[in-house]
Order: structure tokens, then C-alpha cells, then sequence
């Protein structure tokens, strides 16, 4: 069966180098294997490394940027604001990828293109402006040092118009920090693995898109639909009022007496005082507004404002659980206001906050430790709960000042210029880890090991299930959820939508399917998209394990074997290396991939053909 519609069945390549722009034709047969979003980003990434021979410097012009959303980004789908940001990561030297929420994705469609790739690196500072019918690369030297608000404000005054959509990067971007974020429509980020220095790197401060095509859809009666029931679904489930008041703010309790929520760096899996800094807090005293992304019924923003006190007037969306969990209780912090001020310091500098958390709390600890001196701390000391140096340590990231400029550069260069920090340091691949303590559940740590890009949870988040029902699990009933996470939640990425309807409120991963099928006129099933999907993670794997990753990388934190957690419900448990080797060995196992989790040679030739062709 052919695919009729939802997609323009074009991508549009800009070299800026070169300073100029192409529309290309894409294929039926590459729309068919890949879907969109990351799917589309790995498999042009890999085709751009195979002609480079692997060898591409992630901040030099050569590495190519692909910003794809879906084919259901834009739809009447619920909660379809999803964008993927795919390239080789600066944070980790291997794959990368980030997704962004609100509306950059659905104003990129309706210019008439699927995807977006950028290679080159413009001559000086400039913004990538493109419309339905022209591509201009802008120089725009005077946003230099700007904010990302400040710099959003900026290009739309000399655009002349606000009806444009903008992601921009900030001091951190332009600085080159490698994890460096992409915002857009005020504060929402593609936060992980880098790809704001990606931007950075070819001197692009920003891309500003406008359009207004329609988007193609096969049968819209269908589609509506079905998005119908889901919403009904949605409206009708008892948490989903307590979702558009709390959002991701409510994990927070719920981590502490789980006791996987990071405290004084993962040190302990509850806070004493994480009622300071949970969602009653923020509903009591901070939250103004919500908001949401494109289509989302679920509206997990939560607009904040600090009304008194030393951080009077700061303002920000969120934090959600990762940010307050990274910036808070692993900080030690228990200001609620002071947590809103590193959120937006992070906003406007253009970072990722589970990175500058994550680093932060392992120089309090390595401090705490000795493994730092006051010297290498620019003779300023730093203890737990410090917010006036969490602050300024966020500064100095963002403009690469004394420590700030190692930090900057990430786990991998603070191991490198202190080899014992290794022992501090949460991090897989290079990739600081996500808010959930992987001690207290082997799958969740098996996900963090065996992740594309690193220590993230959004390809496989096990630890709820585990920790609630897994006392009877076997390592096979681990490495199969595993790997259905794997498939099923980068298949969201690929089709440009959020997960949280499925994950939180128990949307059917059915109707996705079927969501798919009204929009192509293309009938797939779900098990044939998970087909798929599962097809891009061995994409993936391929990519990194030709970079040069091998078992060895596939390592959990020092912590995570050596140190159990000290304190709540998860008190005493370690994950024991001899027998996260054996669980390592059966998931290779099941994957198909060799005993140093290299998939077979002939894969390869799998992935070969022009998206053109
Ligand atoms: Fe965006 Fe939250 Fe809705 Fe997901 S649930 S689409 S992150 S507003």
C-alpha cells in the first residue's frame, strides 16, 4: 500500500558555508523505513559519516544538524508539538539527539518540508530565517552575548513581524558548552547532548521559521476521530486534572519515598525537606499560569513567579521533576525560589539543566571530598544547600570562566583533568544521567547502560514498574522491557509526539498506530512501527559502535557499583557488577548483537540507499 499523504515528501538542506539552500526530494521507500523525526536524523547522519569515513569533529562545519518532526507534529494527535534535533553529539562524541516540545515543528512543516539539515558554518554570527519560498542566512552580529529571550526579541523586531517561530541558543550555545540547549517559544528546550553548541558552532544564534501550508493528512474525518476517544480517554482519567495542575512537579514526593530521587548527588535517595520543593509548594505560593504544547490537553507547563525575597521578579516555566530533582535536592537546596532561579539562569544562558545539575553536585561532593581544592575552585568554597555559588557556578559555565570552563566541556574533560572525579561524577558515555537512581532497579540501570546517547531516561524508564512490582523479575523479564522500551518510546520521536498521555495517563501505544494510519492513508500496525523503531536503535548502535564504542562503554557510574544509597526506602542497594555483566550479556543477546554489543557486520548494508532513491 502506498503512502498518500502526511508528508511533503521533501527535506530542505542548507550549506552555510557555501550560503546557499536546496529542496530535496525524499522517498517513498525512506518515508516507509524511518517514519520522521530521529528516525529521518540517524538515518541521514549516518549516511553524512559514512561519506566522511567516521572521521567528523562534532563542532566542526562538517558535522550536520537534522531538525525533523513527524508526521503527526501538527495534527489534531494529542500532544503532537514534537521536533528531534539529530546530530554527532560534542557532549559524547557519538550519537545525539534532543527532542523540543511547543509549536518550532509544526510552523517548520508548513513550510513544506519534513526535515530540515544544516551543514557549513556561517561567517559570522547570523540567524537561518526560512518561509515557504526563500532560505536567507541573516548575520545578526549584534545578538552576540543576548539571551535566548532577549535574542528571540531581538530577531523578530528586525523580521518585523511575531508571527514566527524561533529557536534560539544562548551565551552557553555560542560559548560552546557542550551541553548547551536549544530554546524556543520561551522556554522550552532541546536540552540534551549539546546540540545548542551545534548551532553555536556554525555561528547560527538562531532559526527562525514561518509558514502556513496546510498540512496533509489522508483522512482527516479519521483522524479526528480517533483523537476524539483519546482525549475523551484523557479527560476522564482521575490523575489528569491533577496533571494540568502539577505537571512533572508531582514526581517529586513520589521519587523521595520511592528513594530514587537524587540527593546531595545521589548520595541518598530521599530529602528530608523535598516538601520545600515539591508541587504543593509551587501551587501555594509561585505558580501563575499554565502551559502547554501544540495540541496537549495535559498542559504540564507550570508557570512560576517569585513574588518576595532575594529572587523577587524571576520568572519562569517549570521547573519540572528532572530540573527541580538536579537543581534542588541534588544541590541540596530546599529554597523553592532559589531552585526557579537556577531554572531560569539555565534558560537564559541556553543549558541543559540536568548536565549543569548533575556537574554541580559532583564539585560540591568532590569538594566536600578533596578530590578538589580551593584552588581549582577559583579559591571560592562550595557546600551543599550554597545557592549564591550554585548560581554563580552556573554563570561561570556559560561563559567558560576558571572551573566553569572545565565544567564546561563535561563529565568526560573534568575526568580527564581529575582522574578521581570519576568517583563523583553520574554519568554514561559522557552523558550525565537523568533524575532517577538506577541502584534502586537493575533494568533502569541496563537502560541508562545501553542507551544510544547516554545516560537518559527518555529511552527506557523501567524504574517505576521495578521498584512497585519487580520483586519476582528475572534478568529476562528486565532485558524484554527493556527493549520495549527502547523501541516503543524513540517510536514517539519519530512520529512527533509527547509520551506523557501514554506513560502517565495510560494512552493505549495502539492509538498511535492508528493515529499513523489516518494520517499517511499508509495501514500499519503497532507491532510493525515498534519494527521499525527497533530497526533505528540498531541504526544507532551501528553509528556508535563504528565511532568506536565498545562493551567497555556500556559502564554505569563509579557510584552506581561501589556506593549503596545511604538513606529512605532504597537504603543499601548497589548494583553488583558480576551480575550486571551477566544481565549485559543476555540483553546483547536478545538484540542480536555480539558479546562486545557490536550488531552483526552485514547490518550495515541494511541501512545503505539514498533517502532520494
Ligand atoms: Fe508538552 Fe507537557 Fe503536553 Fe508533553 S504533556 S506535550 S511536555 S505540555
Amino acid at each position: 500500500m502506498d503512502i498518500r499523504s502526511g508528508y511533503f515528501k521533501k527535506r530542505l538542506h542548507v550549506d552555510l558555508t557555501e550560503g546557499t539552500s536546496r529542496r530535496l526530494p525524499i522517498s517513498e521507500e525512506f518515508i516507509r523505513r524511518y517514519i520522521g523525526g530521529r528516525g529521518f536524523g540517524a538515518k541521514l547522519l549516518w549516511d553524512h559519516l559514512v561519506k566522511h569515513d567516521f572521521r567528523i569533529d562534532p563542532l566542526g562545519p562538517d558535522n550536520l544538524l537534522v531538525i525533523a518532526p513527524g508526521p503527526l507534529t501538527g495534527t489534531y494527535c494529542p500532544s503532537s508539538g514534537k521536533t528531534s534535533f539529530v546530530a554527532l553529539s560534542p557532549q559524547t562524541g557519538i550519537y545525539g539527539d534532543s527532542s523540543i516540545g511547543g509549536t518550532l515543528g509544526i510552523e517548520l512543516r508548513q513550510t513544506g518540508i519534513d526535515a530540515l539539515s544544516i551543514l557549513g558554518r556561517a561567517p559570522q554570527l547570523s540567524v537561518l530565517f526560512l518561509d515557504e519560498e526563500q532560505t536567507q542566512i541573516l548575520p545578526m552580529p549584534e545578538l552576540a552575548g543576548k539571551s535566548c529571550l532577549e535574542a528571540e526579541g531581538m530577531i523578530k523586531e528586525r523580521l518585523g513581524t511575531h508571527e514566527i517561530k524561533v529557536a534560539v541558543i544562548g551565551p552557553a550555545g555560542e560559548n560552546l558548552v557542550r551541553f548547551a540547549s536549544v530554546n524556543a517559544d520561551w522556554s522550552r528546550n532541546a536540552g540534551r547532548t549539546g546540540m545548542g553548541a551545534i548551532l553555536g558552532s556554525k555561528n547560527l544564534k538562531a532559526i527562525a521559521v514561518r509558514g502556513s501550508k496546510d498540512l496533509p493528512v489522508a483522512d482527516i474525518r479519521g483522524l479526528m476521530d480517533e483523537a476524539e476517544k483519546a482525549f475523551a480517554y484523557m479527560r476522564n482519567h482521575k490523575y489528569f486534572k491533577m496533571w494540568q495542575r502539577e505537571g512533572l512537579m508531582m514526581v517529586m514526593e513520589y521519587a523521595s519515598a520511592a528513594g530514587i530521587l537524587p540527593t546531595y548527588n545521589f548520595k541518598d535517595g530521599t530529602f528530608p525537606r523535598v516538601g520545600h520543593i515539591n508541587g504543593d509548594t509551587m501551587l501555594g505560593g509561585y505558580k501563575i499560569g499554565d502551559s502547554a504544547c501544540f495540541a496537549c490537553a495535559m498542559a504540564c507547563g507550570n508557570i512560576c513567579l517569585v513574588k518576595q525575597g532575594r529572587y523577587v521578579g524571576t520568572v519562569t516555566e517549570g521547573p519540572e521533576y528532572e530540573t527541580c530533582a538536579m537543581l534542588g535536592s541534588n544541590h541540596g537546596v530546599d529554597n523553592y525560589a532559589a531552585v526557579l532561579r537556577s531554572a531560569s539562569l539555565c534558560d537564559e544562558l541556553g543549558m541543559d539543566t540536568i548536565s549543569a545539575g548533575s556537574l554541580i553536585g559532583a564539585v560540591i561532593e568532590g569538594y566536600e571530598k578533596g578530590i578538589l581544592s580551593l584552588e581549582d575552585l577559583d579559591g571560592q568554597p562550595i557546600t551543599w544547600g550554597d545557592e549564591e555559588r550554585i548560581h554563580e557556578l552556573l554563570r561561570k559555565i556559560a561563559r567558560r570562566e576558571g572551573i566553569g570552563n572545565t565544567l564546561a566541556d563535561g563529565s568526560l574533560a573534568v575526568i580527564r583533568r581529575w582522574p578521581e572525579m570519576e568517583q563523583v561524577l553520574i554519568q554514561v558515555k559522557g552523558l550525565e544521567q537523568s533524575a532517577y537512581d538506577s541502584r534502586a532497579a537493575s533494568s533502569m540501570a541496563l537502560a541508562y547502560a545501553t542507551s544510544d546517547i547516554g545516560a537518559h531516561h527518555t529511552r527506557a524508564w523501567t524504574i517505576a514498574k521495578e521498584v512497585e512490582q519487580g520483586k519476582n523479575w528475572t534478568d529476562e523479564d528486565r532485558a524484554d522491557l527493556v527493549i520495549y522500551h527502547q523501541s516503543l518510546r524513540p517510536l514517539f520521536d519519530m512520529l512527533g509526539v509527547c509520551r506523557l498521555p501514554w506513560i502517565e495517563l495510560g494512552l493505549n501505544e495502539r492509538h498511535y498506530a492508528a493515529f499513523y494510519s489516518r494520517v499517511t492513508g499508509y495501514q500499519v500496525t503497532l507491532d510493525q512501527l515498534l519494527e521499525k523503531s527497533r530497526a533505528v536503535y540498531d541504526l544507532t548502535r551501528l553509528i556508535n559502535t563504528r565511532l568506536g564504542m565498545t562493551r567497555k562503554d556500556d559502564a554505569l557510574p563509579y557510584k552506581v557499583h561501589a556506593n549503596p544509597i545511604r538513606t529512605g526506602a532504597t537504603a543499601g542497594k548497589v548494583i553488583d557488577r558480576a551480575a550486571f555483566e551477566k544481565l549485559l550479556d543476555l540483553y546483547y543477546q536478545k538484540r542480536g548483537w555480539d558479546h562486545n554489543g557490536v550488531p552483526p557486520a552485514n547490518l550495515a548494508a541494511a541501512f545503505s540507499g539514498s533517502p532520494e532513491d
